[in-house]
């Protein structure tokens, strides 16, 4: 299927919007979650009013009585993660001093941690996997880079495992390989990993001893091992965040070796549960606007180059993957003509390489891409993912297919999908990156 993934103010969106489109049902506005349409970017009033707050899937399967988690590379504030369980006009309210930075009115809303801490639906989430410590209060390295420290003192892991031991419900808090490994997953309900100061390392610069921290894979394996417990099914959420990161800094070894991560983790998972009863969807969130020049020969390596193209007029190589916008710009004007990096004899395969981009931006601000994205999906009602679709879709055939949310009522097998916001417009998928991808096993 092709999904359609705008959000309601842009053309092309952010991974709030998005994130708020697939797993609530409902399309939403530039960098806001969990909220309709009628609350702007920054408008914490409108964010408060019952009326716009939305329900997410995860919502809907607790209210079925499965077991819900989470696993992502990214902070487990971020948006994507941030799209199952918050309820906020603006993703960066991620700690308490975004929020005091936003000015008086915005004091009214609370940040995207204490909600993972203390608001339900994730409160009773079984399995949160992620990076974020600095959002989250705990302790950081000091050289970590200052990206959303607390004001208020609060450790929320601290309070996270404080709010399980009042519940009476066993739990573990884990920052390593080697404490992940060291759980006793059939005998722990919750569960809550944070690897990472902000985010989980890139794949390329992880610690892979038992003192750093887990693959996503092996995050994925104990997550299912956890919720595959409950007799009731379970859903669960895998972003493998960082394939965006290495994408908005440029460098395309660092997003694809991610992607290779997301890869293993998706087969993982597929050996782990009964493809009988589980659905899985595979997706991107949104595009980026990385493509693929012409032509290179076949087996020529994807990090490589086109060594001579006799229609490129400086006559000089060109890498294969490259963007229209990023920080790898690099022309210089030599008094008669716009000059462009010479790549002759440079690797372009290495993961701090940075791709020849149109535009230039800062570090690390490379765009997201407007095309349409591709979603794979397997198991029961996975043949409703097809032609093009809006992305909000994608949230209703999940929970179609487990019979929570809007579709709790469902009679199959003669009943037809109903509800279901559809697009008539047939697109023209140009490019489908992986930004963040995700599963979806509902038992
Ligand atoms: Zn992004």
């Amino acid at each position: 299927m092709h999904e359609q993934t705008y959000n309601l103010d842009k053309q092309v969106p952010d991974s709030a919007g998005t994130a708020t489109a697939y797993l609530t049902g409902v399309k939403a506005n530039y960098y806001t979650l969990g909220v309709n349409g009628k609350v702007k970017l920054g408008d914490c009033k409108a964010s408060l009013k019952p009326e716009n707050r939305l329900d997410s899937i995860l919502q809907w399967a607790q209210n079925a009585n499965k077991d819900t988690g989470v696993v992502t590379t990214a902070q487990v504030t971020h948006a994507t993660p941030a799209g199952l369980y918050a309820k906020s006009a603006n993703r960066k309210w991620q700690c308490d001093s975004k929020i005091m930075d936003a000015g008086a009115e915005a004091l009214k809303c609370k940040d995207i941690a204490r909600q993972l801490v203390e608001d339900e639906p994730a409160r009773s989430m079984k399995v949160i996997f992620g990076g974020g410590r600095q959002e989250m209060g705990a302790q950081v390295h000091p050289d970590a880079e200052e990206t959303c420290p607390r004001k208020d003192g609060r450790n929320l892991p601290q309070e996270w495992q404080n709010d399980k031991a009042a519940r009476g419900e066993t739990h573990a808090y884990v920052t390593t390989t080697r404490e992940l490994r060291s759980l006793d997953i059939d005998d722990t309900d919750y569960i809550m990993g944070l690897f990472g100061d902000i985010h989980v390392p890139y794949e390329v610069d992880r610690n892979v001893t038992l003192d750093g921290t887990p693959h996503l894979r092996e995050m994925v394996e104990v997550a299912i091992k956890r919720l595959r417990r409950n007799d009731n099914g379970f859903f669960l959420m895998v972003e493998g965040g960082r394939i965006d990161h290495g994408l908005h800094y440029g460098q395309p070894r660092r997003a694809l070796e991610e992607l290779l991560a997301m890869e293993e983790a998706v087969q993982a998972a597929m050996e782990m549960v009964d493809m009988e009863e589980t659905l899985m969807v595979i997706t991107a969130d949104h595009s980026h606007v990385m493509t693929i020049n012409g032509y290179p020969e076949r087996g020529n390596n994807i990090l490589g180059k086109v060594e001579f193209n006799e229609d490129v007029t400086d006559g000089m190589p060109y890498t294969t993957l490259m963007f229209t916008n990023g920080h790898g710009f690099n022309y210089t004007w030599n008094g008669e003509e716009v000059m462009r990096l010479n790549l002759t004899g440079v690797d372009t395969s290495g993961k701090n390489f940075e791709a020849l981009a149109g535009v230039p931006t800062h570090e690390g601000s490379e765009t997201h891409g407007g095309e349409d994205v591709a979603a794979y999906a397997i198991g029961p009602m996975s043949h409703l993912f097809h032609r093009v679709h809006e992305q909000n879709y994608v949230a209703h055939v999940m929970a179609y297919a487990s019979c929570i949310g809007p579709y709790s009522e469902c009679d199959r097998p003669v009943q037809a999908v109903k509800n279901v916001y559809r697009s008539d417009t047939f697109g023209v998928t140009t490019l489908n990156l992986f930004p963040h991808q995700f599963i979806h096993p509902t038992a």
